[in-house]
């Protein structure tokens, strides 16, 4: 005992101060791909190579529509590595000695978002001849929602001033999301210092906190779950799975996204989000902190 209280007195506080100060990553650490959609001569690679269809595009009348998704994403970096390839082909090809990579995994992880169309970035090219891009007509980066969603203000309203209480629920996830929530509990995040708390029973809850691909087994349970969830409650899905279906996608197991089968207030990305992440998204529903600016835009 004496030995464990000088070790609690030696390291002092553990707990890190997120979201005031920013967490020290890895160097390894991976957050999502960022686009610089001027400088991008060819999507075609990174659509090729992307294993969840989070890049996609569509060719009509001489204009490329390429379309990115966080919500689909898990940030695995096939897209860097193919469009390096190809700019390195295209350089060598024009003799070039410029060989920008147009497409570079980041360390941003903040990308939770009340509105699922804030997850979807937009270009739009005219093309040249080969299928190569010719110009950049338009880039978005989705419509901006500054605040939550008007569904959950009376939520939140009534949930300000007191603790919220959290029923996780695994639709049907693989369980790397919930090594993260459990990490939401160890001294170093301490969720509790919020005021938030995790909850064994929907009827004491909240927030539904949801991870996976919902899978058709699990589809009644979620329903009766959130239907358990007394008004005012907030709904967070949890993971490329939880917003879209993730590598999973949609199968004769697999019913995809959590707003399949119930609605849903804030999409938190990542496969699997880390911790800070799913605070974000949490304080995000909460109204305590704003969608970052930017947070998800082009490069
Ligand atoms: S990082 Fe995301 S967008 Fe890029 S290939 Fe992987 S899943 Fe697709
Ligand atoms: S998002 Fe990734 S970590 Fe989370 S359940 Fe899906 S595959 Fe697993």
């Amino acid at each position: 005992m004496f030995k464990i209280l000088q070790k609690t007195f030696k390291v002092g506080v553990a707990t890190a101060d997120y979201p005031g100060i920013a967490p020290q990553l890895a160097e390894q650490f991976r957050g999502c791909p960022e686009f610089d959609f001027d400088a991008w001569s060819d999507a075609r690679p990174a659509a090729e190579a992307c294993p969840t269809g989070a890049i996609a595009f569509r060719d009509r009348d001489g204009v490329r529509l390429v379309t990115v998704d966080y919500g689909r994403c898990i940030f695995c970096g096939e897209c860097e590595a193919a469009s390096a390839a190809s700019a390195v082909q295209a350089s060598a090809v024009q003799a070039s000695a410029t060989q920008i990579n147009p497409v570079r995994m980041s360390q941003n992880f903040e990308l939770a978002a009340a509105d699922r169309r804030d997850l979807v970035l937009t270009a739009e090219y005219t093309l040249h001849p080969d299928g190569r891009h010719a110009e950049l007509k338009s880039a978005t980066s989705g419509p901006s929602a500054e605040e939550p969603g008007k569904r959950i203000e009376a939520a939140i309203h009534n949930l300000l001033g007191r603790s919220l209480s959290i029923r996780q629920v695994d639709a049907g996830s693989c369980n790397g999301c919930e090594q993260e929530i459990v990490a939401l509990n160890n001294p170093v995040h301490d969720i509790e210092r919020f005021g938030i708390h995790f909850v064994a029973s929907p009827r004491h809850a909240d927030m539904l906190l949801v991870t996976g691909p919902v899978t058709r087994n699990m589809e009644l349970a979620l329903r009766k779950t959130w239907a358990a969830t007394p008004d005012p409650k907030v709904v967070v899905a949890v993971g490329a799975c939880g917003i879209s279906g993730g590598i999973f996608g949609t199968n004769y197991a697999s019913l995809g996204g959590v707003d399949a089968v119930i609605p849903v207030d804030v999409y938190v990305p990542g496969c699997p989000p880390r911790p800070e992440a799913l605070l974000y998204g949490i304080l995000l529903a909460l109204g305590q902190v704003r969608q970052r600016p930017g947070s998800l835009s082009r490069r």
